[in-house]
């Protein structure tokens, strides 16, 4: 497959450093407050890339850090009184339960998101090499990086040094440096901040080596592919390779993937503006959360994705046409009842399987991939229910639940629209103790299901629930 390597501005073809194995990092969410829509964006775009990877048949190490430690959430914690764990620990919660909305896989590796507090240890070492090796100076308790040390400074976001990096955003705390854009790995810690115990001064670790000391922990010293959004090109990424190439020699990443940030009504999302929206926002307005994932999925990572309230309206829409033809072929009306067909949608069913493939292998041409199931569709629906037998009907059922291991849009818990809350509830619990093996009280519910006009139907990918007519 090919994907875009920001590092050298070019469509790559992957290829691993690990046969069958692929190392992914992704910059976790900075806990200070609920994620909005653009940070989603993104996390979908990379559970998109972890997905497709799996669906190739390769193991994907994932790794994504939660920043519980920085600026801002410091600053968080103080604004409200509070210790920074206390403050920071609602809002992992409530990201964890936002992935899960949007049906975006929990990173597996380790079995734990690390946390930036729980990994100052890392981080020390690091910063220890650094010193040693003369890349890193010590002033008055707290570390920076030289920058002067690491002549490939600028490789990733194509700055140079003199010029653009120079006398650049100065960040208050930094004063003590030697050059403007020297960074802080190390800062002392200010009267009634958090902080931890270093040679240095009791203090706390900058964001960029953070995510350095993580990823090289759970992923070694070099690894395949590292994303985020735009955004993180400069400085966050472009200083996590000068600190980690600084300290290990060696080339840290292949492969880097950056999501183009999301607009909303063609402007940057802001508070003050009002057009600032996170998950749980949207969900208030009513929105499927399977529509909020299609919206965010269907524009191509690297084009510009204009986000407006008319826009999830059509990506309804365009759920619903998948949905309602998947369903009707495989369980509603349009379900063939002859063993043999034609042969018309086997052979439309293959052509097509091979395009989805490709556009997804084009650098997750997610549009083109989706124009071909609306082709498929839009065929598919010409040929007559008479002309299709249940072996291509089951081919077609199964190449759906692929694109949907891929895409993960289509939600295979509930499958049609309009399940009302009652229900789903029902079929969580049910879920829950199905999984607990409480075999008879599944029965139970399912009758109970039953009983309010609703079927479930267990297949190898989920449970769907069906109405019944
Ligand atoms: P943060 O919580 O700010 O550290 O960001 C988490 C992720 O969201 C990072 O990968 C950011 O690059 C990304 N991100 C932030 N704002 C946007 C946006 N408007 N559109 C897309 N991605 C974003
Ligand atoms: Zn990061």
């Amino acid at each position: 497959m090919k994907l875009f390597n920001t590092l050298s501005g070019t469509l790559e073809e992957l290829k691993l450093l690990r046969k069958g194995e692929v190392s992914l990092y992704t910059c976790g969410p900075t806990v200070y407050d609920y994620a909005h829509i653009g940070n989603f964006r993104t996390f979908v775009f990379e559970d998109l890339l972890r997905r497709f990877l799996e669906y190739q048949g390769l193991k994907v190490k994932h790794v994504m850090n939660i920043t519980d430690v920085d600026d801002k959430t410091i600053a968080g914690a103080n604004r409200d009184g509070k210790k920074l764990q206390d403050f920071t620990q609602p809002y992992i919660d409530a990201f964890g339960e936002d992935l899960k909305t949007l049906n975006i896989l929990p990173p597996n590796h380790p079995e734990h998101p690390p946390r930036a507090t729980e990994e100052i240890k890392a981080m020390v070492a690091l910063i220890e090499k650094l010193v040693a090796k003369k890349i890193a100076y010590v002033n008055d308790g707290s570390v920076y990086y030289r920058v002067s040390t690491f002549p490939n400074y600028g490789k990733l976001s194509k700055k140079k040094l003199e010029g653009n990096i120079q006398g650049a955003r100065v960040d208050v705390d930094e004063y003590e440096k030697e050059e403007a854009a020297d960074f802080a790995l190390w800062k002392k810690a200010k009267e009634g901040e958090p902080a931890w115990d270093s040679p240095w001064s009791k203090g706390r670790p900058g964001w960029h080596i953070e995510c350095s000391a993580m990823s090289m922990k759970y992923l070694g010293e070099t690894f395949d592919i590292h994303a985020g959004g735009e955004d993180l090109i400069f400085p966050h990424h472009e200083n996590e390779i000068a600190q980690s190439e600084g300290a290990t020699g060696k080339p840290f990443v292949k492969y880097w993937l950056h999501a183009k940030h999301l607009l909303v009504n063609g402007e940057k999302m802001s508070k003050s503006k009002g057009n600032f929206y996170t998950l749980r926002d949207l969900l208030q307005k009513g929105y499927d959360p399977m529509a909020i994932r299609y919206a965010l999925l269907s524009v191509h990572y690297r084009q510009q994705l204009n986000f407006t309230l008319e826009g999830m309206g059509a990506s309804q829409e365009a759920l619903k046409r998948i949905r309602d033809f998947w369903y009707e072929r495989s369980f509603g009306a349009m379900r063939p009842e002859k063993q043999k067909g034609s042969g018309k949608l086997s052979i439309l069913l293959k052509r097509t399987k091979q395009d989805f493939s490709e556009a997804l292998e084009n650098d997750l041409n997610v549009p083109q991939a989706l124009g071909i199931i609306f082709a498929f569709i839009k065929s598919g629906n010409l040929i007559s229910k008479d002309e299709i037998g249940t072996d291509e009907d089951k081919q077609a059922d199964k190449f759906f639940n692929e694109v949907d291991d891929i895409l993960g849009v289509f939600s295979k818990l509930f499958f049609t629209q309009d399940i009302p809350l009652d229900i789903r509830k029902l079929v969580e619990e049910r879920q829950k103790v199905r999984k607990e093996k409480d075999f008879s009280r599944a029965d139970n519910l399912r009758n109970q299901v039953r009983k309010k006009g609703f079927i479930l139907e267990d297949t190898a990918s989920g449970t769907r629930v069906k109405k019944l007519l």
